[in-house]
Parts: structure tokens; sequence; C-alpha cells
């Protein structure tokens, strides 16, 4: 009897808890030397739950790791004039050194406009034009979060990436896009698959690295991984199901990220080591 070849797992609990040390160790530092710790301001617009309780797990992740937080709490109601003025006041603040914007803000929000009102040495969710054009041209800048925590996955696996066919599924502007702009900058080749996207299996199945960034649980199955390839699951979909289905692909890939435990936890363990980064520079300690 021949044993049936599973995928390794990538642990994002793990990286994002080692990350998240580090990011401490690196925020006590900043209040050893400077008597500031770094700051991350949340702003949230109205009271839907899920954004709530992201709120909410992010300010007790600062806490854990040093990092003061303070909570803007807008009512629904607010408009976009409101709300670009209170993002600009926190911008201009010298105690705030990140600046979180938790959306969707609300279909009545140019959410652009509150988004441009971010500094771009505060933008640590790296949701700015700024922040997406240093993406594309390579350039030092705030990254955002889940694609910077999928490259820090993919490398801490030592996954090469040039020259491999990376294929993404999904182009939004937080996730699908900057993650393929990323992979192209460490010299994959990338293709891009979306709603309109015409046979999208053959597609997916050319994939050494897949990301699969859709929304939809369980959209990709193992019948469409090449074998021996990398998948990136970045799907959360109800009851902790990814976009991947996980038990079909994990007979054909060589690395999985799990879901939970995956890619999820590190979108908030890069949040912290870039607002920590962005206290640095701003305190002139770097
Ligand atoms: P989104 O804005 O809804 O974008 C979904 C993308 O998938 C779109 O580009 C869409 O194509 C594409 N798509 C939808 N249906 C498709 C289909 N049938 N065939 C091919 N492509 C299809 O979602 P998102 O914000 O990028 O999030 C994607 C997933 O990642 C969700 O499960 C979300 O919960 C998860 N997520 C996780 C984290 C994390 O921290 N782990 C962070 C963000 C998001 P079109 O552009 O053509 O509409």
């Amino acid at each position: 009897m021949t044993d049936i070849q599973q995928a390794r797992l990538m642990v994002g609990t793990d990286l994002a808890r080692r990350l998240t040390e580090s990011s401490a160790a690196a925020a006590a530092d900043i209040l050893r030397r400077t008597g500031t710790a770094p700051c991350l301001a949340t702003v949230l617009v109205g009271e839907d739950p899920a954004s709530v309780t992201y709120v909410r797990m992010k300010r007790a992740r600062c806490e854990q790791a040093g990092i003061l937080s303070r909570q803007v709490v807008l009512p629904a109601s607010v408009s976009t004039a409101g709300l670009v003025e209170t993002v600009g006041a926190l911008s201009a603040d010298p105690e705030v050194h990140g600046i979180l914007l938790q959306h969707p803000v609300g279909a009545h929000i140019d959410e652009r406009a509150a988004f441009e009102a971010i500094a771009p040495e505060k933008d640590v969710d790296g949701v700015t034009m700024h922040s997406f054009a240093a993406m594309g041209f390579g350039l030092p800048g705030f990254v955002s979060c889940t694609p910077g925590g999928i490259m820090r996955l993919l490398d801490e696996y030592g996954v090469g990436l040039t020259g491999k066919h990376a294929v993404v599924v999904g182009r939004s502007a937080i996730l699908g896009k900057p993650v393929g702009m990323l992979l192209l900058g460490r010299d994959a080749t990338v293709t891009y698959c979306h709603s309109r996207t015409a046979d999208l299996s053959s597609i997916v199945r050319q994939a050494d690295v897949l990301v699969a960034a859709v929304g939809r649980p369980r959209f990709i199955t193992g019948a469409d991984i090449k074998p021996g390839a990398v998948v990136i699951d970045a799907g959360y979909n109800p009851g902790n199901v990814g976009d991947v289905d996980f038990e079909t692909a994990r007979l054909r890939a060589s690395l999985i990220t799990p879901v939970p435990g995956g890619v999820g936890p590190m979108t908030i363990a890069v949040l912290l080591a870039q607002t920590v980064e962005a206290a640095t520079r701003q305190l002139g300690l770097g």
C-alpha cells in the first residue's frame, strides 16, 4: 500500500506569533529610547458587527505588543467631509504613528477620499494610492497587510518565486491586485483571474504558486491544482472555510495554508510590524 502524499502546512499562526514578538521587542525599545510608545489610531464608522470585532481584535493585539491604540468611533451617518476631517486630524497628530480606517465605511461615503486623507507615512494598512504605487514600482513603502503576510509566509517556507507561474484568483484593491504586484516584483510570472476570466480551471492548473482570493467557499478544488503547487488560501468565508477545498487540494499541493491558521493571522501581525516601523521612522530612530 502506498502512502498518500499530503502537502506540508504553511502555519501562519506560528510565523505571526514570532513576528508579533519581534514587533513587541521593537516597541519596547522605542519606548525605552524615546519615552513614547508606538500608537495606532483605529477609525470605525458605524456598528457593523464584523467591523467592530475586527477592530477589537486589532486593538487587543496592539495592547499585547506594547502598541498604544487610540479608537475613534464615528456614527454611521458621518459624511465624507466629516470622515476626511477626522482622518486628516489623525494624520497631523504627532502622537499617532499609524492609522487604520476600518472598511467598509458605508455606501454614502467616498471611501477613496477617506483613505487618501491618511498621510503616506502613517498608512500602515497600505490602503492609499501612494502605497499602492510604491508596491507597483517596487519602492519602499507600506504594503497591504494580507499580501504582505502572504509574501512573508512564502519566504518563511523557502518558496522560490523567480520564473514561477503565479496565478492569483481575485483582483481586489486590498488583496488580489497587490499580491500579484508583489509576486511580479519577485520575478514570478503572474496571471490574474477574476469573474470574467474564460476557462479559469485551465489557467489555475498551470499555477506553480496559486493565490486564492475569491471570497467563495471551496471555490478551487484539488482537481484544478498542479501536482506540487504551492497553494495560498487567502479566503475566509463563514464557518472558517477558505476559498480552496483543503481536503482535496492537500493531496496535490506540496505546501498549503490551512484555514483558519494560515494567511489570516498574518494580516494583523503585518499591521503591527508596519505600525512599529512607522513609529521608528517618525521618531527619527531609523
Ligand atoms: P472581493 O473584493 O469580493 O474580491 C473578490 C475577487 O474574486 C474579485 O476580483 C472577483 O472578480 C473575484 N471573483 C468572484 N467570483 C469569482 C468567480 N466566480 N470566478 C473568478 N473570480 C471571481 O474580496 P477580497 O476582499 O479580495 O477578499 C477575498 C477573500 O479573501 C474573501 O474570502 C475574504 O474574506 C478574504 N480576505 C481575508 C483576509 C485575511 O486577513 N485573511 C483579508 C482580506 C480578505 P471581479 O473583480 O471580476 O468581481
